[in-house]
Parts: structure tokens; C-alpha cells; sequence
């Protein structure tokens, strides 16, 4: 037998549970018919709602004994309600979805089937369209992901989301990665892996409203910028050395003009001076902050390395198929 954990982060959803769980319980029942070896368990992750989620939590507790929750002593964030599911998820496989239906259930037995084959150890969504979004915020996303994808190793997909459906390795290798400050876009990306995109139609929300603002979504977009890259830190060096070639072209002028025009070149020269000054204060700050940048990736103690098979796993999956065959 095998189970399938679904974790769901909700804050302010008790609109969208009902619907929700109706919706999980008829494509899960469709699953069990098709894949007999396939056993699940819901598990919600409260972030400190407002409303009367944890009451939609305990209804649904009481009426399907495959219903979990773990309820937040207030809000931290979705990242962290990510981070509790896959904690506590106790499945061979897992998948993070949203609560408001903008993560279709319909998409999960597909998405079992690709990771089934063991072609792939992930399958997940990514929007074609970002229909029903103002033209400001989509402008904003595009070029964040240009910026990111330009400073930063870690590639991240645009588009890409966070309803992903993951191996128990991958999730233990997210797990890994115990980092305060996430990124789930970038750490599911971090860890590597086989990744199915599935493109899809952007849909409206079920019910409810969403709890991204602009500037949330914005200052979340600069979160992930110093979590997955330390390029702003090395701009000083590059302010510095332009200053520095900027005070060298001042004290040029400064020369050619006492020389050839007899010009007195002490404001030319003196500010050429302020210039180097500047521009080398600017340069030993930019190199102290590569230091620094050092130690802050240090400090994340992310795994060196992350292996997705080695003879042991080879043997074991070798070993079944025989088995089954025989
Ligand atoms: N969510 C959460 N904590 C928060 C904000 C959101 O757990 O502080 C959940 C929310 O209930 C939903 C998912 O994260 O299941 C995505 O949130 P939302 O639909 O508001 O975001 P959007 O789809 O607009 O990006
Ligand atoms: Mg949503």
C-alpha cells in the first residue's frame, strides 16, 4: 500500500473547505478505483484564520477519519503552513495544494501517473496565462522572474507554482533545507530532481478572497531575491569602481586644463579626490560584503549535496520489478 498525503495551507478559507473537501474526496475516491494500492490522508494546516476555518476543521475531523490539522497559534504565513505539512505528512507521496480550488484536485491522478512511472520525482502546475490578473502585477511578476533567473543559480520557472506533487526522497530533501527565511519556489527548485510541468488556464478563486496584497506579493518577490542570490551585495563594488573611473577622468581634465589653458584645476582635481575616496570606501564595503555573503549562505546550512539514487535504491527497485514480474 502506499499514501498519499495531501496538505493544504489555509488561512481565512471557510468558504472555500467545504467545497474543497468535496471536491479532494470524489477525485481521491476516483484514484482508489483506478490504483487499488492507493490509501490517503488530508492533512490542513490552519495559519491562525480569523473566521471559522478550525470549526470547518473539526467538522470535517469528525466526519473522515483520514482528516488532519494542525492549527497555528496565529498567523505565520503560508510558507510555514507548507513547511508543518510536509513536516508532518506522513505519505510515500505528497502533494501541496491550495485550499481555494485555484489548484484544480482534477490535475492529481495525472500527476500520480507520471510520478508512478518513476520517470519523474515531481509533477507540478505552471500558468500559461495570467488571466484575470491586472496588467501592473503581471508586468511586476515577468520581470521579477528576468531578474531573478538573471542573478540568481537557482533557475526558477515562470509560472511555476506551488501545487506539487513530490516523492517522500524529494520532500525529505526539502525538509533538508530548514532555513527561516523560505522560498518555496526557489527551494523546490534547489533541491533538483525530475520535474513534470503540466501547463494550465489561470482560474478564479472558488470562494473567499485572497490574502495577497501588492506589496505582500512584492516584498515577498525581494524575500526571495536575497534568499536564493547574493548579487545586491557586490553592487557597492561596481558603484565603487565607477565612481573610482569617474575621479579618473575628472583629474585628466583637471591636467589638460592646467596645462594647455593654464586654468587653476584645484575644484577639478578636488573632486576627482571625493570621487576616489568614495568610490574606494564603496569597493571595501562591496568586498566586506562578500564576506558577509559568505557567511549568510553558510549560516542557511543547506545540504552540500543531495543524491537522488545510489546502488542501494538501484537494487531495491530492481529486486521489486523482479518480483512483481515474476
Ligand atoms: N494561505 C496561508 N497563509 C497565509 C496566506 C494564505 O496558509 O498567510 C493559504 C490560503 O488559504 C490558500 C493558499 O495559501 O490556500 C494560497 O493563498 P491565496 O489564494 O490567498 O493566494 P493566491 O492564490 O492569490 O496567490
Ligand atoms: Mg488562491
Amino acid at each position: 500500500m502506499k499514501l498519499l498525503s495531501i496538505v493544504v495551507p489555509c488561512y481565512n478559507e471557510e468558504e472555500s473547505l467545504p467545497l474543497f473537501y468535496d471536491e479532494i474526496i470524489k477525485v481521491t475516491n476516483g484514484m482508489a478505483e483506478t490504483y487499488p494500492e492507493l490509501t490517503f490522508e488530508y492533512l490542513f494546516i490552519n495559519d491562525g484564520s480569523k473566521d471559522k476555518t478550525l470549526e470547518k476543521l473539526h467538522e470535517l475531523a469528525d466526519r473522515d477519519e483520514r482528516v488532519r490539522f494542525i492549527s497555528f497559534s496565529r498567523n505565520f504565513g503560508k510558507e510555514s503552513g507548507m513547511y508543518a505539512g510536509l513536516k508532518n505528512a506522513k505519505g510515500d507521496f505528497v502533494v501541496v495544494m491550495d485550499a481555494d480550488l485555484q489548484h484544480p484536485p482534477a490535475f492529481l491522478p495525472e500527476m500520480y501517473s507520471y510520478v508512478r512511472s518513476g520517470e519523474y520525482d515531481c509533477a507540478t502546475t505552471r500558468r500559461i496565462s495570467r488571466e484575470g490578473e491586472s496588467k501592473v502585477r503581471s508586468w511586476f511578476a515577468m520581470k521579477f522572474y528576468k531578474i531573478m533567473n538573471k542573478i540568481s543559480q537557482t533557475e526558477i520557472v515562470d509560472g511555476a507554482q506551488d501545487f506539487r506533487f513530490m516523492t517522500r526522497q524529494m520532500v525529505d530533501s526539502i525538509l533538508e533545507m530548514s532555513e527561516y527565511n523560505r522560498f518555496s519556489k526557489g527551494i523546490f527548485s534547489w533541491v533538483g530532481f525530475k520535474v513534470k510541468y503540466m501547463p494550465y488556464e489561470n482560474i478564479e478563486r472558488a470562494a473567499g478572497t485572497t490574502s495577497w496584497s501588492f506589496w505582500g506579493l512584492f516584498r515577498y518577490s525581494l524575500e526571495g531575491i536575497m534568499a536564493f542570490s547574493t548579487a545586491p551585495l557586490a553592487i557597492a563594488i561596481l558603484l565603487g569602481l565607477l565612481c573610482c573611473f569617474v575621479s579618473l577622468i575628472f583629474f585628466i581634465c583637471a591636467i589638460v586644463s592646467a596645462a594647455s589653458y593654464g586654468d587653476n584645476p584645484a575644484a577639478l582635481a578636488l573632486t576627482g579626490l571625493i570621487l576616489l575616496v568614495g568610490g574606494m570606501d564603496m569597493c571595501c564595503t562591496g568586498i566586506l560584503g562578500q564576506y558577509l555573503a559568505k557567511t549568510y549562505m553558510e549560516t542557511k546550512k543547506r545540504p552540500i549535496y543531495i543524491a537522488s539514487e545510489t546502488e542501494v535504491e538501484y537494487r531495491e527497485r530492481k529486486s521489486a520489478a523482479g518480483k512483481e514480474s515474476e
